[in-house]
């Protein structure tokens, strides 16, 4: 247990966290929203720094991003607890292991072993993942900045609901970052996942505008945010930020709380890629479909194959110097 980052203390013994978009105003001996952050006689407390539920070398295709250093090694690593309760979570016996069966796990690890076990695997990068980084903000951000200095860089995988103030203090030393968009609607968050839409799409904008590089990620779940209007209105939000930005349409399969509807259909895959394409988005991604056409990186400007993959693997690569290698165009990403 050790103070937090970023609240502020209040009359009473209470604080205010500053990290999530929940903002949460906590009282003496309570936690916020996501249980793992603590009110201690007036300090807030991290109840999850270096108690490390999961550590993985992922190839970074799985996070997903796929214009941030394809094909390269990602030491990934996560602690219990998030933010969101969303009923369809993948990884909900490690994310809502505080809040559904009050309890806090975790092997205890160090930033500074963490950076050495990722330099000892050879990853290029290390990837707060799994379950919400935010929640863990402290232990997160002193582990990127200790790897940073050994020549690491830094991903997060996030339901993007930190604030504006946890994204410009860890910014120089987080370099990529996959955004869920999980829907278009104040409805759809608040009954699917328990927060709201807006501060996401402030996430997605600040942080591009910090110059994070950032893809984004829709899983799209039959009859809750499918339609034709909610796609378009994702795809416009997120050709209006950048037309560069990758965005990533998932395929759906019922598991946690959301078991009464059947998996995404390939061809409602398909039409929101093109409802995506069709917005201006230069880049869309097919998510949870081995072997679709979804899965290749195409150029923007001639369509020549770039990028070849097969699941995580690659099998092409044909970038040089961040251009296409047949028309010369700029390719958006990070390539080296
Ligand atoms: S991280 Fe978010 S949910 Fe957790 S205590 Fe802070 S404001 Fe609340």
């Amino acid at each position: 247990m050790r103070e937090a980052y970023l609240y502020e203390k209040l009359e009473g013994n209470r604080v205010r966290c500053l990290l999530c978009g929940h903002g949460c105003l906590i009282k003496d001996g309570s936690k916020g929203i996501c249980g793992v952050r603590e009110n201690h006689g007036g300090i807030l407390t991290t109840l999850v720094y270096g108690k490390v539920i999961a550590m993985h070398v992922d190839p970074i295709e799985k996070k997903p991003l796929f214009h941030f250093l394809p094909g390269s090694r990602s030491y990934s690593i996560a602690t219990v607890g998030c933010n969101f309760r969303c009923r369809f979570c993948q990884n909900s016996d490690i994310s809502q292991m505080p809040s559904d069966h009050n309890r806090i796990m975790g092997d205890d690890i160090s930033p500074v072993n963490i950076v050495k076990i990722a330099k000892e695997s050879r990853s290029s990068t290390i990837a707060y993942t799994y379950t919400e980084p935010t929640i863990y903000y402290e232990f997160a951000v002193d582990t990127a900045r200790l790897a940073v200095k050994e020549g690491l860089r830094n991903i997060f995988v996030s339901n993007g609901y930190m604030t504006d103030g946890c994204l410009t203090d860890i910014h120089p030393d987080l370099h990529g970052i996959n955004i869920d968009l999980k829907a278009f609607s104040e409805k759809f968050y608040k009954d699917q996942c328990g927060a709201k839409l807006e501060p996401v799409l402030n996430s997605i904008k600040k942080a591009r505008g910090l110059g994070i590089w950032v893809e984004v990620t829709t899983l799209l779940i039959p009859g809750l945010n499918d339609s034709d209007g909610e796609l378009k209105d994702i795809a416009g939000f997120l050709a209006g930020v950048d037309p560069d930005i990758p965005w990533h349409i998932s395929r759906f399969h019922p598991t946690y709380r959301l078991t009464d509807r059947s998996p995404t259909s390939p061809e409602d895959i398909h039409r929101a890629k093109d409802i995506g394409r069709s917005s201006g988005l230069k880049y869309v991604y097919t998510g949870n479909l081995p072997g679709d056409d979804g899965e290749k990186t195409f150029c923007h400007g001639c369509g020549e194959l770039l990028i070849d993959r097969y699941g995580y693997s690659i099998r092409k690569f044909s970038i040089t110097d961040g251009r296409c290698s047949k028309c010369n165009a700029e390719i958006p990403g990070v390539w080296k």
